[in-house]
């Protein structure tokens, strides 16, 4: 049987920083990361094309999620690509790397009892300390020594310009979203890639070759459930029906699985668990709920002129509040790209497949609709239940509908006009309409396993210890207790590196 000091169920976003920060923390210590698919430091993962990133997306990186019909999208049932790879979701995604606005950490700090951990100052200097940003404008509040490589959009289009432009044009300011303030800002979008402009995901960044030597990687190994004696985690079983040890466990497997092996190993809702024939070890009816995800819907025009060529996503964003909610941080997101070929449903392309296009991407920043991940049976393959509950919350449609006026404001700017000369979708629809029936994931779920000061409405305390379980942690998208303004990658990162110092010291005591 292999033993680890540190097991770490999952390689992705989080548990590939967790494990390279513990390796360098406890260099005494052994280390164990288990990820269930392959390598990610080899082509297509390393590269940040287009053509190279819907190839990480096939079925043998991804783990092809669906959810269950979607009340509040006319009973549709909504795909969910996740990465199943060595870095997770930073080997497959589209590289925005944004921090989101100051007041979201805020309001997490005030949940986790004002717990240093999660202070907004914290943050921030993890921030720095994690990234290097190269850009020519200098800014106190970023790093630049740090391992992960940020950059603008390297060959923005013409079109993108021309999108900075109308911010401009519609009063916003052009800077750094990333820095002191993040709401009203727009500006190039900011990529972890690198500087011949590869993909910098979290297994390139942390666990580059020569691996630290008490550091082992266990790839394509999936885990089924954790090891309880009672309420205690004495480490993992795998698929394949290996019994791994390790003094401390942690979950770092995402906001859709990490609850799922938890509840397989009979920590959750108890009549949930009695309903598939799962002993329950640990009643926590929390696990599993408080699911968040944010949305994408397309809002596309025709081009008079060429709009250039993309070779991302995403090329620039604006960041800013439809004035629904009255909280600080920006509610709205909206991204833009030239247009991507075949990206447009068909259905609104006037039989020209092939035609100029722009495309904005309005995203619902701060959802209040909530959701859950649930079991309705003892297998993963069979059980897993989830229901992000998209657009149940009245506030969520309104807001939406709102980012698509503000996309039109900006499509009717001078700057904009020439590239903006026929919306094509939504068009003549309807747009609640419309968004109900064509809103997406942008595969962004988080809050599953949230932290909090008290176990009432939590499963893990502000030191990533689950409650009532011990020897086991979790550190991963689902711990966050909301979504940030802006995509989740880079808070992400800033808690792995932080629960590494706070693991570290905790079982050191
Ligand atoms: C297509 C796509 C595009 C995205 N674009 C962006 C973007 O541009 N910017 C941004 O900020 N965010 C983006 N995201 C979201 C971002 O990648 C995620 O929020 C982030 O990766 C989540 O980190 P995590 O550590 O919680 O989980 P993940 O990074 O998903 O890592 C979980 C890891 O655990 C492994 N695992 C799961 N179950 C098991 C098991 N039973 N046994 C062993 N291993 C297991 C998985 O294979 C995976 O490697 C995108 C995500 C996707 C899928």
């Amino acid at each position: 049987m292999t033993h680890y000091n540190f097991l770490i169920v999952g390689a992705g976003a989080a548990g590939c920083i967790l494990a390279r920060r513990l390796s360098e923390l406890c260099p005494d210590a052994s280390i164990g990361l288990v990820e269930a698919g392959p390598d990610g430091r080899v082509s297509p993962f390393i590269h940040s094309d287009l053509p190279s990133v819907f190839q990480t997306w096939s079925p043998t990186s991804n783990w092809q999620l669906r959810t269950c019909p979607q009340t509040g999208l006319k009973n549709r049932i909504v795909d969910i690509t996740q990465g199943k790879v060595l870095g997770g979701g930073t080997s497959v995604n589209a590289m925005m790397y944004v921090h989101g606005d100051v007041s979201v950490v805020d309001e997490w700090h005030l949940r986790s009892g004002l717990n240093p951990n999660w202070s907004p100052s914290r943050y921030q200097k993890t921030f720095q300390s994690i990234e290097s940003f190269h850009t020519n404008h200098v800014s106190p509040l970023r790093g630049n020594a740090g391992p992960l490589s940020i950059r603008e959009t390297p060959h923005p289009s013409d079109s993108s310009r021309a999108f900075l432009n109308a911010i401009a044009e519609r009063g916003y300011e052009i800077g750094d979203f990333n820095g002191t303030s993040q709401r009203n800002v727009g500006g190039l979008m900011q990529l972890n890639i690198d500087r011949d402009g590869n993909r910098c995901s979290t297994a390139q960044a942390f666990l580059h070759d020569p691996l630290p030597l008490n550091l082992s990687l266990e790839l394509s190994t999936e885990v089924a459930s954790l090891a309880m004696k009672g309420n205690c985690c004495e480490g993992v079983y795998t698929a394949d029906g290996r019994h791994i040890s390790a003094d401390h466990t942690v979950l770092s497997a995402g906001a859709f699985l990490s609850p799922a092996i938890m509840m397989l190993s009979g920590i959750g809702d108890p009549d949930m668990l009695k309903d598939c024939d799962i002993k329950c070890q640990v009643p926590n009816p929390n696990v599993g709920l408080n699911l968040s995800d944010h949305m994408r819907a397309m809002v596309a025009y025709q081009s008079d002129q060429d709009p250039g060529t993309t070779d991302f996503l995403c090329e620039a964003a604006l960041f800013t509040s439809s004035g629904y909610r009255d909280t600080p941080e920006p509610d709205i997101q909206i991204n833009f790209s030239a247009g991507v070929d075949g990206f447009i449903p068909p259905e609104f392309l006037d039989g020209d497949a092939h035609q100029q296009t722009v495309i904005f991407v309005p995203v619902l920043a701060r959802p209040s609709s909530r959701g859950s991940v649930s079991l309705l049976a003892s297998t993963l393959k069979e059980g897993l239940r989830i229901d992000p509950g998209y657009l149940t919350d009245p506030v969520d449609i309104k807001t939406y509908a709102a980012a698509v006026e503000i996309v039109r404001e900006l499509a009717n700017t001078d700057a904009l006009t020439p590239y903006c000369k026929k919306e094509l979708c939504p068009g003549l629809l309807d747009v609640e309409d419309y968004l109900r029936t064509h809103a997406q994931t942008i595969w962004h779920p988080v809050g599953t396993c949230a932290m909090g000061a008290t176990p009432d409405q939590s499963v893990v305390d502000p030191t990533f210890n689950v409650f009532g379980v011990d020897k086991l942690s979790v550190v991963d998208a689902s711990v966050l207790p909301s979504l940030p303004s802006g995509n989740p990658q880079a808070s992400i990162f800033a808690m792995a590196s932080i629960a590494a110092d706070v693991i570290q010291s905790a079982t050191r005591s």
